[in-house]
């Protein structure tokens, strides 16, 4: 029997279903200050499961009680190719549970459909990539080359998980990552960017019945609201033309005048600084350079129409840029060809609306990413979120399939 068949055979639809559920059952929502409110225990269970099925395992401790998970068969070599598939293990809040029909941690399993906080985002994505993992050794088929799976922290927060890992070496070595996030299993090859700017005036305070005794900053912010839609217009000339994507957007989300622990607001008081982030989403094509060209420029032209305030602006968190890879890239080709092999269907072909994981291993380290898992893409974060089990089943041949394909190649 030829190999992939073998490997396919190994691929129990209700293992998947079962370990998609364990997973779920245990919760892992990160609580800043709980020592119980980490991805600790969910991440020691996958560990245990990966040593149980023969892999090598490394545990990169990332932040106290939030480990990495790496299981790997193989070995990379000269002349073969190490290929990541990645989930990561924590999940966002579940909100009030009254708001469920289903307890959040239950995985409850109705009519086809597995229920539960990260059963979508992304549970079911890791298990069907541990399992898909798992049937090569089962099957007796090493792989060429290296199969890595990776259960990686704080995709929700920081993504601090991903930027160890790509500081690691076994980040380091990879030539290409399958992320598993929730996305009707289509192929994702591009995903949105995102780059939060914060833009800081300051002015002089003042008391509100004499105005022109200060320099109001909240002023210039306003400048700055009415220009956010012509740096809008200037992204989306910029940035190539997505199939899958929505053009690049610009919202300012946060709008704070003094900041908190600048100053405390008082309707009498003209503040001396005025705070507001934008909301930046970037489609392909607008390089980091760009970008900081781009809020420069904003900050330039607002300033002169202010020349009183003093307006910088700086990034909340590291850019995220977009991401996307050819359809001639090795990976791509690939996936399409283990859709076909798993499915017995054509590949579709989607975008992701947000940055994931992939999105540091991009930046990071340079190599294809194709985003492709279980699960509806407009489910994560909402109550009675799901996955369907005939999805689940379909990821973890489709990574089967496709990893076989991409380390043969
Ligand atoms: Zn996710």
């Amino acid at each position: 029997m030829p190999a992939l068949a073998r490997i396919l055979e190994r691929i129990d639809p209700d293992e998947v279903v079962e370990l998609t559920r364990t997973l779920v059952r245990i919760p892992s929502v990160y609580r800043p200050g709980d020592p119980e409110g980490t991805e600790a225990r969910v991440a020691s269970f996958v560990e245990a499961w990966l040593r149980r099925e023969g892999f090598e395992v490394e545990v990169q401790l990332v932040a106290l009680g939030r480990p990495n998970v790496l299981g790997w068969l193989g070995e990379k070599t000269a002349t073969t190719r190490s290929l990541l598939l990645e989930g990561h293990t924590d999940v966002v809040t579940e909100g009030d549970p009254s708001h469920w029909s289903w307890p959040p941690f239950g995985a409850d399993l109705v009519d086809g459909r597995i229920y539960g906080r990260g059963a979508a985002d992304m549970k079911g994505g890791l298990a069907a990539a541990m399992i898909a993992a798992a049937a090569f050794k089962r099957a007796g088929i090493a792989p060429r080359g290296k199969l890595v799976v990776g259960a990686l922290v704080d995709e929700e927060g920081g993504m601090l998980g991903v930027r160890h890992l790509v500081k690691t070496p076994i980040g380091r070595e990879l030539d290409a990552a399958i992320i598993c996030e929730p996305e009707d299993n289509e192929l994702c090859l591009e995903q949105r960017g995102v780059i939060w700017a914060r833009v800081r005036a300051r002015g002089r305070m003042a008391h509100g019945a004499m105005p022109e005794q200060g320099v109001n900053p909240i002023a210039c912010l306003a400048t700055i609201l009415r220009e956010a839609p012509r740096l809008q217009q200037r992204l989306r000339k910029r940035s190539e033309r997505s199939r899958y994507l929505r053009p690049p957007t610009v919202t300012p989300t946060v709008i704070q005048g003094p900041p908190p622990g600048v100053g405390v607001p008082q309707s009498n008081v003209i503040p001396a600084v005025a705070e507001m982030t934008l909301d930046i989403r970037l489609t392909a094509g607008v390089d980091a350079e760009a970008i900081r060209g781009e809020l420069e420029q904003l900050c330039e032209s607002v300033s002169e129409a202010h020349p009183d305030v003093k307006l910088e602006w700086e990034p909340v968190a590291p850019f995220r840029l977009a991401t996307r890879v050819d359809r001639s890239e090795p990976l791509a080709r690939a996936m399409m060809r283990g859709v076909r092999q798993a499915t017995g269907r054509a590949a579709r072909f989607g975008g992701v609306p947000g940055s994931t994981d992939g999105t540091v291993l991009r930046m990071e380290l340079g190599v294809p990413i194709v985003t492709c898992g279980p699960g509806n893409r407009l489910i994560p974060h909402q109550v009675n979120e799901f996955v369907e089990v005939a999805q689940l089943v379909d990821a973890a041949r489709i990574y089967a399939a496709a990893a076989l394909n991409y380390l043969e190649a």
